[in-house]
């Protein structure tokens, strides 16, 4: 045998904790004892005293730029910085690297340039550009892309990339039905853009350039607006519907609407709009500068009664990374980068705020962190949970453990966070990938370039 893990706690059912022994071969796991077990021989072991052995997490949204954008993000830092956060799997979207991964050629292409870098395991969205829904190729196009292993495909209702435009309703239709048939998620961005777009123009016509004004100018009612429409189409297309990055209460109610009358529609949220409101935007400016904005406290608490209840299903982080100070610290809001780095503080955030402030269990944050996701995308039983025959990928963390937040202990190439200065309870003080030690609070990123693999989706 490969590896032996001690002395950790795994969350056991009924939200227990159960000291376990954790044997690991070939970068699976192959035995998990009670107690303490050191009756077999192993090559290594791994203390994992006082800890914590959370299944690795699993980031279905983070956008690493690579390849095309790499001044902010390259598959390097990302996968490095997801590894500082315990997290093991992370799903890139299709549109902030170039070319848009919209055919098999464009995904053969940025997978060539990114597996040489990856500290991490990942998978791919892939995208569908209205152009090719006109054109008819999206028939070819998103069959090659299912059959390379996406999880599936994201949609903007507004966008503000020129390199993957917007999806207009009808066409939205055709796609969602093409989807349904090839098995795959549908992912929708939904903030419905004549209302973005009339306000904002608005806002900045009247020389509006303070923080609030991205605020206002994304008024609240385009996110639930926006639902409705894509519930519209996916309830008569029957398709795999997500929405990503809830931002607002009366979101979630057209979410639980639509599961309530049989829609197969799934919701995450992320730490940004768990952990803030617009008072943080106007306070901190554009550091907190994202889209859609953060809203209001009761929003904030309904997204946490959310993911109690089951509404909202798990928790990505959108990890968005600006070139920092330039794209970020510029006078007016309007004219700032809208995104943050976030996948290295998911998980000491959602313990600092969820589990410590009593509105999660351990056993929520599994399910919300890693296996939620990873059934929805088809990336389990491999991914996602710890069981014999899974992948061995951990996040040992010290639940208790305190430390403040720095630019110098970020990994992404964006050394800026809504959270700097912040204390957080919780640390990783490993994270394992199918057995390999990819992180150490001690050494920090330990892995090894190009070790992360592409993991197929079973959808
Ligand atoms: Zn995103």
């Amino acid at each position: 045998m490969d590896i032996r893990i001690i002395n950790g706690c795994v969350v056991a059912e009924g939200n227990t904790l159960k000291r376990v022994t954790i044997y690991v071969n070939w970068g699976k796991i192959e035995k998990i004892c009670d107690g303490e077990d050191k009756s077999i021989d192993v090559r290594r072991e791994i203390d994992a005293a006082g800890c914590v052995i959370f299944p690795g997490i699993v980031d279905p949204h983070v956008h690493f730029d690579d390849p095309g954008f790499t001044d902010r993000e390259d598959f390097g830092t990302g996968t490095g910085s997801a590894a500082a956060g315990g997290v093991t799997t992370i799903i890139d979207m299709p549109c902030t690297s170039l070319p848009p991964v919209i055919n098999g050629c464009n995904f053969d292409h940025k997978l060539g340039i990114v597996r040489d870098k990856a500290y991490v395991d990942f998978a791919f969205w892939g995208g569908v550009t209205p152009a090719q829904i006109e054109s008819g190729s999206y028939v070819r196009d998103l069959k090659e892309l299912k059959d390379r292993g996406i999880v599936g495909v994201k949609f903007y209702t507004v966008s503000g990339m020129e390199t993957y435009p917007r999806m207009p309703l009808p066409l939205m239709d055709t796609a969602f039905r093409e989807l349904r048939e090839l098995g795959l998620v549908c992912a929708v961005h939904a903030e419905d853009c004549e209302l973005v777009d009339f306000y904002s123009d608005h806002l900045r016509n009247a020389g509006r350039t303070d923080p609030r004004s991205w605020y206002e100018g994304r008024t609240y009612e385009a996110e639930p607006a926006a639902i409705w429409s894509v519930v519209g189409i996916a309830e008569k297309a029957g398709n795999k519907l997500h929405i990503v990055h809830l931002s607002s209460k009366e979101g979630l109610h057209v979410v639980q609407w639509a599961k309530q009358h049989g829609v197969d529609i799934t919701a995450e949220t992320c730490p940004q709009y768990l952990l803030f409101t617009v008072d943080d935007l106007m306070e901190k400016g554009s550091v907190l500068k994202i889209a859609p904005p953060v809203r209001e406290r009761e929003d904030r608490e309904a997204l946490w009664d959310g993911l109690k209840n089951g509404s909202v299903d798990f928790i990505s982080t959108d990890h968005a990374a600006g070139i920092y100070p330039e794209e970020k610290t510029r006078e007016s809001i309007w004219d700032n980068y809208a995104g943050i780095p976030g996948v290295q503080f998911s998980l000491p955030s959602v313990l600092t705020y969820g589990y410590h402030a009593g509105r999660l269990t351990l056993e929520d944050i599994c399910s919300l962190m890693a296996k939620n996701a990873a059934v929805r995308y088809g990336l389990y039983p491999k991914k996602g949970d710890i069981a014999v025959g899974a992948d061995a990928d951990f996040a040992i963390a010290d639940i208790d453990g305190e430390w403040t937040v720095t630019p110098g202990i970020m990994e992404s190439k964006g050394k800026y966070s809504p959270l700097m200065g912040s204390k957080l309870k919780g640390r990783v003080i490993k994270t394992i990938v199918r057995g390999e030690v990819v992180y150490d609070v001690g050494k920090g990123v330990t892995g090894r370039r190009g070790f992360g693999e592409f993991v197929k989706s079973n959808l």
